[in-house]
């Protein structure tokens, strides 16, 4: 479960303070999929660093499975984030002098046989077993994020948040990755930003920020 109680957050650019998140109540449980929807610069990226435990509020507080994170410690809390949660960008944020398994098995920190096996595992999870050893140049956009929701993954993480996973790929594959991403997050939490009117009515829930305040709509 995530809990966000009165949180604010702000960005100080120069003189001016920006006002992005204002007073946010929140909860989502667990297995439940949620879409968060907003335009442009409304926070929804903020909102999502803070739910993941990348950043913490300026004020109020953010609870994953009652833990506040920014009462757990930096260790406690690395360790969270490394074995409960999984995050997805939309520019994939691949390594790229790392070859797809490479990057897979970035997260785990075993070593050796153990990793590989694993993050073997992953990649063939999502359609990518022929390429291992690619480097992300070698990849179409639609298996840079498969490589990428393979890394979210092998930590087997309770909690999957994905930024726009869709946008920086066509319609056709913009739909594989997220019936992709729908089947891994089956027995997950799943928080999903997007522009995307059609994928966002696929969730259980679906929030719009707007001026700093979230607007829950009927899905
Ligand atoms: P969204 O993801 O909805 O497009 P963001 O959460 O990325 O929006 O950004 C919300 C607002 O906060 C924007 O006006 C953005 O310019 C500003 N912002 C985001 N991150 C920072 C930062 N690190 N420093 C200063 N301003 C920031
Ligand atoms: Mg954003």
């Amino acid at each position: 479960m995530i809990e966000l109680k009165h949180v604010s957050k702000s960005y100080r650019q120069s003189d001016t303070l920006i006002e992005v998140l204002k007073d946010i109540n929140l909860t989502i449980a667990s297995g439940e999929k949620v879409a968060i929807i907003g335009a442009s610069g409304s926070g929804k990226s903020t909102l999502l660093s803070l739910m993941s435990g990348m950043d913490i509020p300026d004020s109020g507080s953010v609870l994953i499975d009652g833990n506040d994170i920014a009462k757990m410690g930096e260790n406690k809390l690395s360790q969270l984030r490394n074995t409960n949660i999984g995050v997805i960008f939309q520019s994939f944020e691949l390594v790229p002098s790392f070859s797809a398994l490479e990057n897979v098995m970035l997260p785990l920190d075993i070593g050796g046989k153990e990793s590989r096996a694993i993050a073997v595992q992953a990649l063939t999870s999502v359609g990518l077993s022929s390429r291992m050893n690619h480097l992300p140049s070698m990849l179409s956009g639609g298996e840079e994020q498969r490589v990428a929701i393979a890394r979210a993954l092998v930590q087997s993480p309770s909690i999957l948040f994905a930024d726009e996973p869709t946008g920086n790929l066509d319609a056709q594959t913009g739909e594989q990755i997220l019936a992709q991403l729908m089947d891994v997050a089956k027995d997950r939490t799943l928080v999903i930003i997007t522009h995307d009117k059609e994928i966002a009515d696929r969730m259980d829930r679906i929030i719009e920020i707007k001026g700093g305040n979230i607007n829950e709509a009927a899905s």
